[in-house]
């Protein structure tokens, strides 16, 4: 189907991919439009191998190559300056190319047997939590692709990291699996996109992706950040007097301190893997039961921490409830 130009759905170890022929430009715009997707918003190509790599750059950057070596196959995307065989619609006109190897053996047989480059972005429609389980994948999707192999639940449940290494200073353009402690390992030197961080606006994002609300779920939302006694008293305040169907998704810690009803747990508080692994799950889960409002709480911004903040302030539109500092 990969080789026809056809829409294939398959799993990986961050969330599922929808993929195509990377090199195919009518395959290309199928993904557009099966996911209702901005057309500058580029697709990040999917390889099972480096002589795959060579032949969609100009160059492999020094830092790049260090990346590889230590972080390949896994969640980790390195943008590159691309070559002329790759399509226009696939980097949305820009001239690098984010390019991923996936770890899932999956991903690889599917890439290895279809002998491309698969490009792929996450399959859900364009706007929805990202699919972490082959059933999220066939609401989404179900008569608009041809095809769907399905595995078991992702791994991370967060997308890649997306990391530039064109310049002298690699830099983080979207946080994920691979997280900034990791990469320090290998550059100390890495940065993070200023505008990540930025609540202005007018600061354009470098991940062209990183600027829509994504991952969104229908109720309002917000994200609580602070000490889990400030946390408590405003998921209490909000649970007996809020009106409509509403949750709080909370880690083990915060559940304790509040009713059962109406808490859905992210797991431990020090392990921030597993409400990364949870969240786009719960918030879909929130849509299927018609929630009105939802409260998430914030975590410490320290390993995977980072981009499971990076999705929930997303999800919630930028919505986060900080307590005063004293
Ligand atoms: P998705 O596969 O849906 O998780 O989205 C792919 C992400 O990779 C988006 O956030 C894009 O902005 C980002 N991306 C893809 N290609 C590039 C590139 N050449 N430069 C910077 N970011 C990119
Ligand atoms: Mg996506």
């Amino acid at each position: 189907m990969i080789r026809n130009g056809s829409l294939v759905a398959f799993p990986t170890e961050t969330v599922y991919g929808l993929g195509a022929n990377a090199l195919n430009t009518e395959a290309i715009a199928k993904i557009y439009q099966a996911k209702g997707r901005p057309s500058d918003n580029p697709l990040i190509v999917h390889v099972a191998n480096l002589s795959m790599v060579e032949e969609l750059v100009t160059e492999i950057p020094p830092l790049a190559r260090k990346a590889m070596k230590r972080f390949w196959p896994g969640p980790l995307t390195l943008v590159m300056p691309r070559s002329k065989k790759i399509p226009d619609c696939v980097t949305a006109g820009l001239e690098t190319v984010a390019i991923r190897m996936p770890s899932h053996p999956v991903a690889i047989a599917l890439i290895d047997a279809a002998g491309l480059p698969i490009a792929a972005p996450s399959a859900n429609r364009s706007g929805r939590p990202s699919p972490t389980k082959g059933e999220h994948v066939v609401e989404d999707l179900d008569g608009l692709i041809a095809g769907i192999i399905i595995g078991v639940e992702s791994q991370f449940g967060v997308e890649s990291t997306v990391l530039d290494v064109t310049g002298k200073v690699p830099e983080i353009l979207r946080p994920g699996g691979v997280t900034r402690e990791m990469l320090l390992e290998i550059y100390p030197e890495v940065r993070v996109d200023p505008a990540l961080e930025s609540v202005d606006a007018n600061r354009k994002p470098k991940s062209p992706g990183q600027k829509y609300r994504h991952y969104a779920p229908k109720a309002k939302m917000a994200v609580l950040q602070g000490s889990l006694s400030f946390k408590k008293e405003v998921a209490l305040e909000r649970l007996k007097h809020s009106q409509g169907r509403g949750v709080v998704l909370a880690s083990d810690e915060l559940a304790r301190e509040l009713p059962d009803v109406d808490v859905w747990n992210l797991g431990s508080y020090a392990h921030p893997e597993i409400a990364a692994n949870r969240l786009f799950d719960l918030l879909r889960m929130c849509d299927a039961r018609k929630i009105e409002w939802i409260l998430a709480e914030g975590y410490k911004e320290e390993g995977l921490g980072a981009a499971l903040m990076n999705r929930m302030r997303k999800a919630a539109g930028g919505h986060v409830i900080k307590e005063e500092k004293q």
